[in-house]
Parts: structure tokens; C-alpha cells; sequence
């Protein structure tokens, strides 16, 4: 078993810097956690200290069931895969592969036939097996990276490590080489915690994904979960891209329900968010739009209900369109309100729409999310009886 179980870990370097608050997370057997978040939020340093790197300053680290907090770095049975890859240069592929299964021969009882078949399985696994005899300087930075996966592979470990191993490739590399290691763990099971800063990276590969900000962990959850269930802005605002847009504004009553009064326009809420923002009245909220709920026809459902009231009801914000970047499959719409907000909208490429143009947006009620104002105003979208649906 190689759950990996942090409990209140925080991080304080020399000079007083927090980098890890209170992180508490359990990553199961055989799990793909992604740490992500934005630079300096304390990814590397939960990582570093998961490997025995850092020292934590409170809390505990455990790996298989054991507190591994005064277990040097060598006898946590962990492979970390860095960001420049840290290949010994002088030595061959073979031997930056085979060395850490050296140093431990005698205790692993390994002959040297046994390190040469491994290394061979292993270097066959990930497509380098003509590149056993070469040295790092004559490999491309794909090759190198699978070297340094390989090395880690190995040895098999309880958890695989990786800190932003992607970084360094081109765009294209680095997509493959993502599928490349999310098939890997499928087939090998090891349990592996992954940092990035790139959210798209992190909603591919890990089975939960764990946002953090300022060294405190937001939300952990599935990709979909938070994606579509953000416990608060800063997470709504960080998952997605194009990003979701804000808009400042007001709760107020008017005949027959509630509305997001955005200054200029009253958006009417409805069904289960106008119940669930009744004790919200004539406070100042944040509305977060994805952008593909904006569209230029009013949603069918409104416009096709019973009582022919076409789209009299349906949400709909005045904009004037500031850019339109035309992405192939679909354009993406830079926008301002009358109240100089700007949003960000997603509609199919033969749309018409263009520059300059002054319409009205229709926004489907469905994907849209009210939030406390603030960086980090809680989701109050899903909020039951006072408890953030999400927040678990
Ligand atoms: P991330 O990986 O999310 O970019 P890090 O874990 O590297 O973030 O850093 C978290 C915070 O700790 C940052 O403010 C960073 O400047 C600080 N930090 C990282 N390493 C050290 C160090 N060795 N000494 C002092 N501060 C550090």
C-alpha cells in the first residue's frame, strides 16, 4: 500500500516565508494527484517535502502507513522526475538509468543481469531502446525526459514524483509526452503526485487535482468537480480557459423571484438559484460566466416554454464586442457591459459577429455561479443549508 497521507503540514523557510499552511491531503493507493496553482503557491515545496527535500515545519508526512518526517530522502522508496530532467551528463542513458538499482544492488539483491534486464524492459516501455549507449547532450528534450521518467520507473518505487516535468518542451512534446505518462501510470498503478502550473495539464492527467493559493489547499476534487462545482472565485477563476468572467452586482427582489442586478441590466434568477440566493437580498455578489453560456440566441428551452412567453425571461446582458479571435472551430469574444466590465465569451466560428458590434448576450442560467465578493468569495451557487456542496 502506497498511500501517501499529509496531516497539517506547513512549510516555513529561513526568513519566515510560510510556503505550505495546514496542507492536509490523503492520495490513495495507486492515485494521480496533480498539485496546480500559480507560481510561488507552494506546489514545490508540498512536493520537496513528500520526498524528504524540505523539512517540514509541523505536521506529518506518512508513505505506506509509516511517518516518514526523519526518514531521509533514499529510504522513503520515492522517485522524483524534476523539470531539467537531472541526468548525470557523462553517463550513458544506461547508466543514468541504472544507477540508483546500483547503489542499492546488495540490498535489493539484484545481480548484474537482473539491473540490465530492467533497465532494457524499462527503456523498451518507454520507446528509448536504441538510446541505451548515447549520452544526455545527444538526446532531444522528449528523449531526455523520457530517460529521467525511466530512471524514476526503474527503481519501482511506492510513489512517483513529478515537478513540472513538461515545462521545458515545446507545445506540441509536451501534449504527447502528458498522454505518454498518464497511459504509463494506468499500466504501472504507482501512486503519483504531480505539480504543475498549467490548469489544462492538470485536468488531463490528474484523477483529482488539488488547487492551491498562498500555501493553502482551495479545493480537491475530480477535474469535472472543479470545474463545475469551484468552491470559490479564485478556483472558478483559475480552471477554464478562456477564463470565466465576473460581474459586479446586487441581489434584489422584483415581481415573481429574485435578480442579479449588474447596474445597468436586472438578470433574472430562477428555479433552484433564485431558492437558493433568497437570503442574499441587497447584497453586493459576484456573477462568474463561463464562456461558452454566453451565446447570441436566446437558449430554446426559454424561448419554446408553455406559455409563449418567448424570450422575455431569459437572461441577457447588453455588450459591445471589443475583439473577436477566430480559433478555427470557434471564436472567442472580448466584451464590454455598459458598466465597462469586461467578459469573455466562446460561440461557434460561423457566428456573425464582429468588432465594434453592440448586442445583446444571452447567458444560460445553468452554467453561471454567484459569488461573495472578494479573490476568494465562496461559491454560493450550491450552498446547502450553509454548507458549500463542493467543499469536500
Ligand atoms: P511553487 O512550486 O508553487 O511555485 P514554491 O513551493 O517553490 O512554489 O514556493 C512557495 C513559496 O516559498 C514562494 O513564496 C517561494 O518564494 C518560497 N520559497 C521557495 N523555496 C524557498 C527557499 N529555499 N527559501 C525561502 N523561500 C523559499
Amino acid at each position: 500500500m502506497a498511500l501517501v497521507t499529509l496531516s497539517d503540514v506547513s512549510k516555513v523557510y529561513p526568513g519566515g516565508v510560510t510556503a505550505v499552511d495546514g496542507v492536509s491531503l490523503e492520495i490513495a493507493d495507486q492515485e494521480f494527484v496533480v498539485l496546480v496553482g500559480p507560481s510561488g503557491c507552494g506546489k514545490s515545496t508540498t512536493l520537496r517535502m513528500i520526498a524528504g527535500l524540505e523539512e517540514v515545519t509541523s505536521g506529518t508526512v506518512a508513505i505506506g502507513g509509516r511517518v516518514v518526517n526523519d526518514v531521509p530522502p533514499k529510504d522513503r522508496d520515492v522517485a522524483m522526475v524534476f523539470q531539467n530532467y537531472a541526468l548525470y551528463p557523462h553517463m550513458t542513458v544506461q547508466a543514468n538509468m541504472a544507477f540508483s538499482l546500483k547503489l542499492r544492488r546488495r540490498e535489493l539483491g539484484l545481480s548484474k543481469a537482473d539491473i540490465d534486464k530492467k533497465v532494457r524492459e524499462t527503456a523498451s516501455l518507454l520507446g528509448i531502446g536504441d538510446l541505451l549507449g548515447r549520452r544526455p547532450k545527444a538526446l532531444s528534450g522528449g528523449q531526455r525526459q523520457r530517460v529521467a521518467v525511466g530512471r524514476a520507473i526503474v527503481r519501482n518505487p511506492k510513489a512517483f514524483l513529478f515537478d513540472e516535468p513538461l515545462s521545458n518542451l515545446d507545445a506540441k512534446l509536451r501534449v504527447e509526452m502528458r498522454s505518454e505518462i498518464k497511459r504509463l501510470q494506468r499500466r504501472l498503478r504507482t501512486t503519483t503526485i504531480y505539480v504543475t502550473h498549467d490548469q489544462e495539464e492538470a485536468m488531463t492527467l490528474g484523477d483529482r487535482i488539488v488547487v492551491m493559493k498562498d500555501g493553502v489547499v482551495h479545493q480537491c476534487a475530480t477535474a469535472l468537480e472543479v470545474y463545475e462545482r469551484p468552491v470559490n472565485r479564485f478556483v472558478a477563476s483559475f480552471v477554464g480557459t478562456p477564463p470565466m468572467s465576473f460581474v459586479d452586482g446586487r441581489i434584489v427582489s422584483r415581481a415573481g423571484g429574485l435578480a442579479f442586478d449588474e447596474g445597468t441590466t436586472k438578470i433574472p434568477l430562477t428555479g433552484g438559484m433564485a431558492e437558493r440566493l433568497s437570503g442574499h437580498t441587497d447584497r453586493e455578489m459576484v456573477m462568474g460566466i463561463r464562456p461558452d453560456a454566453f451565446s447570441v440566441e436566446a437558449p430554446v428551452e426559454r424561448t419554446s416554454n408553455a406559455s409563449g412567453a418567448s424570450a422575455e425571461g431569459a437572461a441577457r446582458l447588453a455588450v459591445r464586442i471589443a475583439l473577436v479571435e477566430l480559433l478555427g472551430d470557434r471564436k472567442d469574444i472580448y466584451m464590454t457591459t455598459k458598466a465597462q466590465t469586461s467578459l469573455v465569451g466562446r460561440v461557434g466560428a460561423r457566428v456573425s459577429v464582429f468588432e465594434g458590434q453592440e448586442l445583446t448576450m444571452f447567458i444560460d442560467m445553468d452554467r453561471v455561479h454567484i459569488f461573495e465578493p472578494g479573490d476568494t468569495g465562496v461559491n454560493v451557487t450550491f450552498v446547502r443549508d450553509g454548507v458549500a456542496a463542493s467543499a469536500h
